[in-house]
């Protein structure tokens, strides 16, 4: 008898680079996810199901046993904290960097510095490293206002393309973190309890890595 295995998946645009690469480790849910409304999914597996719920919450459920494992952003790992949480494999998926922005040609700034984020433990561990004296606003999105409206002089928040700060009169300044990319968590004590269960998945998946960047290098 195998024993269960509950994987949390973030919803929103990491889901859909997610799915290929669980289908390539033969895990499939057993219907649509993005037509539905439910947050428990069975898979392909009798003993596999998903919970699909938001990013921030995944390192959440896995620490406290909710769920067994989950893939989340290392930006939101970041913010989380590592506390009960193994990180065994990066699925290199929705790379980007998580960065320092202002308006476009903003002088530097004299005093202590408003800083908006919605990764606010990220943002003060980053300016106290460099003893430089920051205020924080909690802000859980659009970051790109804040300085527009005067809210704050700088942002901390993830940047792709640079499209969106570019769209805003707004351009990166400093980087946090280059790495940012999908990672595969899974909770300690689960992997002690379930290891049988979840090494092979943790290999199956880390061929799939490797096909796919193979692939993409080819
Ligand atoms: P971009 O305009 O390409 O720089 O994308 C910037 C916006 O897209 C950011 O404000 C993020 O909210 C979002 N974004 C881009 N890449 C990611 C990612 N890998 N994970 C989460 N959010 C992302």
């Amino acid at each position: 008898m195998k024993q269960q295995l509950t994987i949390a998946l973030s919803k929103g645009r990491i889901l859909k680079e997610t799915l290929p690469l669980l289908a390539a480790a033969d895990i499939v849910p057993a219907e649509d996810i993005f037509s539905s409304r439910k947050l428990i999914f069975d898979t392909n597996h009798e003993h596999i199901k998903f919970v699909v719920i938001r990013a921030t919450d995944v390192p959440t459920y896995v620490e406290y046993g909710g769920a067994d494992m989950g893939i989340a952003g290392k930006d939101v790992l970041l913010e989380h904290g590592a506390e009960g949480l193994y990180e065994p494999l990066d699925l290199k998926i929705a790379r980007c960097k998580l960065m320092v922005a202002g308006m476009k040609d903003a002088p530097p700034v004299e005093g202590r510095m408003k800083v908006a984020s919605k990764f606010v433990n990220v943002t003060r561990d980053y300016f106290a490293a460099q003893g430089r004296q920051v205020d924080i606003i909690k802000l859980y999105g659009a970051m790109e206002l804040a300085p527009i409206m005067g809210l704050a002089d700088r942002i901390v928040d993830i940047v792709d393309t640079g499209n969106t700060l570019r769209a805003n009169g707004l351009e990166p300044m400093e980087t946090i973190a280059d790495d940012i990319s999908s990672r595969l968590v899974v909770g300690q004590a689960s992997m002690k309890m379930k290891y049988q269960q979840i090494q092979p998945i943790l290999d199956k998946l880390a061929d799939a890595v490797a096909a796919r960047e193979a692939g993409e290098t080819a």
